[in-house]
């Protein structure tokens, strides 16, 4: 697949992020033509992980699940904040290289082609900096052990099998609260002048780039920043993102909610404002799409409590978030 094809294909599962989709398309198909043109005993494959920034509940699981789906490759996700929480680092990395050969349903050959979704990367430091931390491995102790597969090497798993992760695509993410901030503070390349349009629009496109000491105030060691040269943003999500969430998607909740009535030989109408009070609602809470579904259910609750004992009724339409909805019609007898 070619990346404009990569992005289309991920746009029927998440919702803007266009910078990102792109950025991430093309490094996953520069990536795995990489590994198609790789020639054993040749060069050696240089790997671009990639590290995706954005708040909470913004999509990047979702992408870079969606990713694998679209690609047909093993993908498991795993967490910077609960690695530290470990004492054997190196086991559990293990057992995160074990999830992936399962999801491959045991071919080691596929798992070596996967995908590795590491989330909280921009935890470590507060993680280094806990007082008196009787258990569990520095946040450079995590890097470390984490930089070892990234680079590539083979590892051995349950003693026996070997599993070598020279192809394995490593993606990080994290929030990265204040980076900005911190990255307004540091803009470098301003001394150098130019006269040309291209140019300058080249070295503003560079000062825009997060630099390795920028992520060095997150607990990020050079060697490990440095391994992850593809960077994408992601962008907090409006109350317009909000409500596409909710309606768009080719599985997206609105979409279960109907199919699951429908199923009942019900029909579920619920009117645009409905969902604008949703999205404000979710808004407020502050974790991106996460809180959607549970303000959905919590709606719905009711609904599916009664609707078992009303076999008449034919629609369920809602016209408020804080009113009752109203329920229409009577069902013909089959
Ligand atoms: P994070 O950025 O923290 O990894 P996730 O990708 O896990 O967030 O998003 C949490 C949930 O919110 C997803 O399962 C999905 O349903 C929804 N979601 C978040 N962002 C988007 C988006 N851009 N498009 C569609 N759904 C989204």
């Amino acid at each position: 697949m070619t990346p404009s094809q990569i992005v289309t294909s991920l746009s029927q599962h998440v919702v803007g992020q266009e910078d990102a989709k792109r950025q991430l398309a093309v490094a996953i198909y520069t990536h795995y033509k990489k590994i198609a043109l790789a020639e054993p005993d040749k060069a050696e494959i240089i790997k671009s992980n990639v590290l995706l920034i954005g708040p909470t509940g913004t999509g990047k699981t979702l992408v870079c699940e969606t990713l694998a789906r679209i690609l047909q490759v093993p993908f498991v996700t795993a967490n910077a904040t609960s690695l530290a929480q470990s004492e054997y680092v190196n086991d559990e990395i293990e057992a995160i290289l074990l999830r992936l050969i399962d999801k491959a349903e045991g071919d080691i050959g596929r798992a070596q082609r996967g995908i590795v979704f590491i989330d909280e990367i921009d935890k470590l430091k507060a993680i280094n900096g806990q007082q008196g931390q009787m258990r569990g491995t520095s946040g450079e102790g995590v890097q470390h052990a984490l930089l070892k597969i990234m680079e590539g090497a083979p590892v051995k798993i349950n003693g026996e099998k070997y599993i070598d992760t020279t192809q394995v695509l490593f993606i990080c993410g994290g929030a990265f609260v204040g980076l900005d901030e911190s990255r307004a503070r540091t803009r470098s390349f301003g001394f150098i002048s130019t006269s040309e349009d291209d140019n300058q629009k080249l070295l503003d496109r560079l000062n825009e780039r997060v630099k390795p000491t920028d992520l060095a105030e997150f607990g990020l060691i050079p060697e490990f920043a440095g391994r992850l040269p593809i960077i994408a943003h992601f962008t907090p999500l409006s109350r317009e993102m909000m409500v596409r969430i909710m309606t768009e998607p080719k599985n997206s909740i609105y979409k279960q909610y109907c199919q699951m009535l429908h199923n009942d030989g019900v029909e579920l109408l619920i009117e645009p404002p409905v969902f604008e009070q949703i999205a404000d609602l979710a808004m407020e809470y502050k974790v991106g799409a996460r809180s959607l579904r549970g303000i959905f259910e919590e709606m719905l609750t009711p609904t599916m409590y009664l609707l078992p004992d009303h076999s008449e009724v034919r629609q369920v339409r809602f016209a408020s978030l804080f009113e009752d909805p109203k329920f229409i019609g009577t069902r013909t007898p089959d």
